[in-house]
């Protein structure tokens, strides 16, 4: 086989959560061009062994390493590869044949296996945004360094990355991302008090993990998103603007220095910006759900409301004082969301607790990997001790 009719090699990391499973719908759309490399998930061990059946990967990986004997066992009669173990995770990117890593786990779990992946020039899907929120400048420095691509696969990233296609040397001069709102858009600040987590995991427009959808909800998402935007696109702070937008049909915007504003619209499926990821610089063919503008007759703007969703003026506030603070931030975010599902804080409770974390924790202007470990630990405490003594 030529090099032109190879066929992407790719790594999924976090294949059994909801952007790992739609990445393998992508891939089984087009068997001609993609394959599966190595699919890798922390716990659901079941649902990694159907998947590894199903695809023939060279190898997987369970970063829980009570579940390997029960993979290994599982696939003894295939000719797979089977790892476990966090360093396990960080390996496998490295392997040759692989041309792209999807990073779909969640969380700061997320960022050791993309620094790996990066220095072995793997190109990046990123999906996984706490990694460029913890430590985007070095993620950064290192894929400079290495000359790896990084490519958007986060909604608002993708609509931003495609209004830019074309754009090389001509100024922006805002980047506007859209938020839906999520579930409690309309809620006055008393009916905040006493939202559930069950409320809160029901998204009026996408089905995602647990932890996103509760960002959603307390709309930290989108200020993490500011952030990742921030680092992908180079734009300063005040460049970049949050606009609520319910329907969730333009996905992001972004307004040049003639007054031209490119915006990037579709229906909400997530499908399409893994498949940009992939396919990139070029477009295939998809079966997803097309836009009808006969339904679609309604698009509305508002203002978010930082007094409501206090979280989202919490990461502006650390996107400017920089340094280690967004580490804090999503360390304190990462224990007040586990926390909120358990039923140990309350929906307005969390941004209480990470603005404490935020003045307590050891802030480091020109933070190093090591110092990145270190206060992701010293804030993961501090905000636990916050909780217990509430
Ligand atoms: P999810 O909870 O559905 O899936 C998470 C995946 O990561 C699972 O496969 C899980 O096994 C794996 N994982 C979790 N912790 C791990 C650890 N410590 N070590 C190894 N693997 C681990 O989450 P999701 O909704 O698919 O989101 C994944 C990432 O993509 C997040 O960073 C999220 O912010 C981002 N993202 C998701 C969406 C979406 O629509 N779901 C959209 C944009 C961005
Ligand atoms: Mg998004």
């Amino acid at each position: 086989m030529n090099q032109q009719n190879k066929k992407k090699q790719i790594a999924i990391l976090g294949s059994t959560g909801s952007i790992g499973t739609q990445a393998l719908q992508v891939i089984d759309e087009h068997p001609e061009l993609y394959e599966v490399y190595a699919l890798t998930a922390n716990n659901r061990v079941d649902m990694l062994i159907a998947q590894a059946r199903r695809f023939q990967p060279e190898a997987v990986v369970i970063a829980n390493e009570d579940k390997y004997t029960q993979l290994k066992d599982a696939l003894a009669d295939l000719p797979i590869k089977v790892y476990a173990g966090d360093d396990a995770l960080c390996q496998i990117v490295e392997s040759e044949p692989i041309d792209v890593v999807l990073t779909a786990m969640v969380g700061y779990a997320g960022l050791k296996p993309t620094m790996s992946a990066i220095k072995a020039r793997k190109a990046i899907a990123l999906a996984n945004k706490e990694t460029l929120v913890v430590a985007g400048e070095l993620i950064n420095k290192l894929a400079q360094q290495y000359r790896t691509p990084i490519l958007p696969v986060d909604s608002e990233h993708s609509a931003v990355f495609q209004c830019l296609s074309g754009e090389v040397g001509n100024t922006i001069e805002k980047v506007i991302l859209t938020a839906s709102g999520g579930p409690f858009r309309t809620f006055t600040y008393e009916q905040l008090q006493t939202v559930t987590p069950q409320q809160a995991l029901k998204h009026p427009n996408w089905e995602m993990g647990s932890k996103i959808t509760i960002d959603s909800a307390t709309m930290m998402n989108k200020g993490f998103e500011v952030i990742e935007a921030k680092w992908l696109f180079g734009v300063h702070p005040t460049q970049i603007e949050v606009v609520v937008h319910p329907q969730s049909v333009i996905h992001s915007m972004v307004q040049f220095e003639d007054s031209s504003i490119k915006a990037q619209m579709g229906l909400p499926d997530m499908r399409l910006p893994i498949q940009y990821a992939f396919s990139y610089p070029d477009r295939v063919y998809s079966t997803f759900e097309r836009l009808d503008f006969s339904k679609c007759t309604n698009l509305t703007f508002e203002q978010p409301d930082t007094k409501r969703f206090r979280n989202l003026a919490l990461a502006y506030e650390a996107m400017y004082r920089g340094g280690n603070m967004p580490c804090i931030v999503n360390a304190a975010n990462e224990i007040v969301v586990d926390a909120f599902l358990k039923g140990k804080v309350s929906f307005l409770g969390m941004s209480n607790v990470i603005e404490k974390t935020m003045t307590e924790t050891s802030f480091v202007i020109s933070p190093t990997y090591d110092d990145y470990v270190a206060t992701d630990k010293e804030a993961r405490s501090i905000a636990t001790q916050l909780i217990n003594k509430q």
